[in-house]
């Protein structure tokens, strides 16, 4: 028999999620509903639908448009407890998808303005997510991620803040937004600061531009992870380097499809980052724009690229050793990797 093992059984971590892009489609339409906020036509028919709106954010304009949609999205965010719920129900999926652990990330910059500042932003965030894991027994984290467009200062500031809340649940820091925009190195002061702290490095690079920029990633933040890092397919002395040094690579194909990164999901080269070497963390990007979760990224490795159950197993596994989970939680959820693999 075939594909008889759920996927949603399949023990994870979850590693490459945004913030406001973990949000349920209802749940946004509620809160614009709420607040009186108009979005965007092409936001509400891919929530209506499903369907991810149709992005080439391979150029620039229509990065732009992915970000404006996500703007409007995060827009609708105004309350603690709209805060509170998101994190909650963003736990909630998780579980449904067999997620044990999610690192969910955010740059509080941008919540800001609405809940009284950078200080407070993070902390309504952290709590949040100190309630969400309480409550529903998921184990979570917070990546605090600077924004590229924005001046290499503000990483700083951001970094510093990261570092103080080390103790409230932050473990790591990453860097988003146009890949296009700005050179890493322009963050490797923000990125010194939070590695001598005691965060992970995981920047966003090899999704809009080639293994350059992850090479990037490598030699002037130290990466530890890659946010996506697929475009290293396209450079076999870079994948040996990556499987070498054990960098996991955070790969969203769900995400790389709809923004146009590749045609379909069988383009998506899981199979040569596997074959290379390369550990893999499946992640859901952002599930709200690009309409699929977590179960389903390695649903597109079975499916499209026929991967065997042993061989999803081991992606799992290596989603578990590059989270920031504590030895107990990663033992146990290797454990259930096991268990569901003899099932
Ligand atoms: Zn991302």
């Amino acid at each position: 028999m075939e594909h008889v093992r759920d996927l949603s059984e399949l023990p994870k971590a979850h590693l490459h999620l945004h913030f406001t892009g973990s949000m349920r489609p209802g749940t946004l339409l509620e809160l614009a509903d709420k607040y009186g906020v108009r979005l965007p036509e092409a936001l509400t028919d891919a929530l209506v639908s499903g369907e991810p709106p149709k992005l080439r954010a391979t150029d620039e304009r229509g990065w732009f448009r992915f970000q404006r949609l996500y703007d409007a999205a995060r827009s609708c965010l105004r309350a603690p407890e709209d805060i509170q719920r998101l994190v909650r129900e963003a736990a909630e999926e998780d579980l449904r998808d067999g997620s044990g652990w999610l690192e969910i990330q955010v740059d509080p910059t941008s919540y800001a303005p609405r809940l009284g500042g950078l200080i407070p932003a993070l902390e309504i965030i952290l709590d949040a997510v100190e309630t969400a894991s309480r409550d529903t027994g998921l184990g979570m984290r917070v990546l605090v991620a600077a924004n590229r467009m924005k001046h290499p200062l503000d990483a700083r500031t951001l970094a510093r803040l990261a570092v103080r809340y080390r103790e409230r649940g932050v473990v790591g820091f990453g860097l988003s937004n146009d890949e296009r925009r700005g050179m890493a190195r322009d963050f490797d002061r923000a990125f010194a600061i939070a590695r001598a702290g005691g965060l992970f490095a995981a920047p966003h690079g090899g999704e809009l531009t080639g293994p350059a920029s992850v090479r990037d990633c490598l030699d002037d933040l130290h990466a530890h992870r890659v946010g996506h890092g697929v475009r290293a397919a396209e450079d076999p002395a870079l994948l040996r380097r990556l499987a070498e040094q054990g960098v996991t690579c955070e790969v969203c194909p769900a995400s790389n499809v709809a923004l146009g990164v590749y045609d379909k999901p069988e383009d998506v080269p899981l199979r040569t980052l596997h074959e290379a070497g390369v550990p893999m963390a499946l992640g859901a990007d952002d599930p709200l724009l690009f309409g699929s979760r977590l179960a389903a990224q390695y649903e597109i490795a079975r499916r499209h690229h026929g991967f065997t159950d042993a061989e999803l197993a081991e992606l799992a596994r290596q989603s578990i050793r590059a989270s920031a989970a504590p030895e107990d939680v990663r033992d146990k959820l290797l454990a259930g990797v096991d268990d569901w693999l003899a099932g």
